[in-house]
């Protein structure tokens, strides 16, 4: 499925390659939910917890009931996304050129695909507002690690610009195998609970994997606080401290959480899904919808300006974005125009899968107005170390 630049560097005429035809699903039913808009679901979880599984159970679910999805990858370093997407990444952003242009490790490649197609996000909302009327759900996939897309800039970028004009909902996907251990348990829940707070969105804890173990025991977690307290008790270790005292924070966090059990596998679960999905989006229209138009406003005001230089930095230290172009042959006076590809460009493609530590993020940017600054000059820094290096392996010898 070879498409050319999937972004159109033009707004408009060619704008239309950049979405995959064998996603289309035109045939469906017009969205309703929202007045006429689509439901984003922002699929999040923990490396492995089966967001990219649930997005293909949701998106074959949907299609059988002919209510297909507009479905979109931003995990540029998957080997295969196993949905027809609309909208993938790894059309737009070559991952490995990437890598080997910054001379970046996995995960720093990911976040900084991430960080160029974000730049060219508002290319993404014009595709999706076009097709709104065709789709009642718009489903995102996220990449595999977590914190790429939840703390970083481009994550935030995103995430507003999809709530700032369609309703969102988080979906955050838990491996409930791996939930068995109360401390397992509560380290999750808090994470949960800190995305809650920083997307600002209606969420929904699934707990998938009911296939190999009933969520029963988590929803009694929640429920009964002397039940988990028990559970805690047979653990012995330092950390179920710490455990102890959360465990009473938490306990606001859970009278509010929608949670189901679902298995991405069997397909289990997924009508109870669509009953909190349809809640949480009445939820978004009531008491969120304001708020992300207040924000839209003053985004529009005094803010913009802000945001709008730090974009236009990312964009400038970055390099121009031309998404017309698929050459590779400049790569001297490289903009990262070099860097994005056609999917048929990307022929090293058998190398190892990156594994899911986190060994080469940078845990230390959080404050998203500093990161455009620093990473920007991380990268330049980056590239005339790479170009250097470059350019003294080709000297011939003795030069
Ligand atoms: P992601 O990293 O969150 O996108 O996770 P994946 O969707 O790639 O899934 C990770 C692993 O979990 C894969 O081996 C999946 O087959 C498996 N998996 C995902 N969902 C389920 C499920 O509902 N039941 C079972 N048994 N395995 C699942
Ligand atoms: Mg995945």
């Amino acid at each position: 499925m070879a498409q050319a630049a999937h972004f159109s560097g033009s707004e408009g005429a060619s704008g239309e390659n950049m979405e995959s035809s064998a996603a289309e699903g035109d045939s469906g039913t017009p969205g309703t939910a929202g007045g006429g808009n689509p439901v984003c679901l922002i699929v999040l979880g923990m490396a492995g917890s089966g967001k990219t599984t649930f997005v293909q159970r949701l998106t074959a679910h949907l299609h059988s009931q002919k209510d297909p999805p507009y479905v979109i990858n931003l995990d540029p370093a998957v080997h295969e996304v196993p949905f027809p997407a609309n909208i993938d990444i790894r059309d737009t952003v070559n991952y490995k050129e990437v890598m080997k242009q910054y001379g970046l490790g996995p995960n720093g490649g990911i976040v900084t695909s991430l960080n160029l197609f974000a730049t060219r996000f508002d290319q993404v909302m014009q595709f999706i507002e076009k097709k709104k009327q065709n789709h009642r759900f718009v489903l995102i996939d996220t990449p595999g690690q977590i914190e790429v897309f939840t703390w970083s800039a481009s994550g935030t970028i995103i995430t507003e610009a999809l709530a700032s004009t369609f309703p969102c909902v988080v979906i955050y996907v838990m491996d409930t195998s791996r939930c068995v251990s109360p401390v397992t348990f509560m380290s999750n829940m808090l994470y949960a609970c800190s995305i809650l707070y920083k997307t600002r969105l209606p969420f929904i804890v699934v707990f998938n994997k009911t296939d190999i173990i009933d969520h029963s025991f988590a929803v009694e977690w929640m429920q009964d606080f002397e039940v988990f307290q028990d559970a805690l008790n047979q653990e012995t270790s330092y950390v179920s401290n710490l455990t102890r005292s959360m465990s009473l924070v938490l306990d606001e966090f859970y009278n509010n959480l929608r949670a189901v059990g679902v298995s991405a596998v069997t397909g289990s679960g997924l009508d109870q899904l669509f009953v909190q999905v349809e809640e949480a989006a009445k939820e978004y229209e009531r008491e969120y919808r304001p708020e992300y138009e207040r924000l839209r406003t003053e985004l529009a005001q005094a803010q913009s300006k802000k945001q709008q230089e730090q974009l236009e930095r990312l964009r400038k230290d970055l390099g121009e974005v031309s998404m017309s172009s698929t050459s590779t042959a400049e790569a001297d006076v490289a903009g990262p125009s070099d860097l994005i590809l056609t999917r048929g460009n990307c022929e090293d493609d058998d190398e190892e899968p990156i594994d899911s530590d986190t060994d080469d993020l940078d845990h230390t940017a959080t404050e998203e107005s500093k990161e455009h600054e620093s990473f920007g000059n991380f990268l330049k820094a980056r590239k005339e170390v790479i170009q250097v290096r470059n350019k003294k392996c080709s000297l011939p010898e003795g030069s």
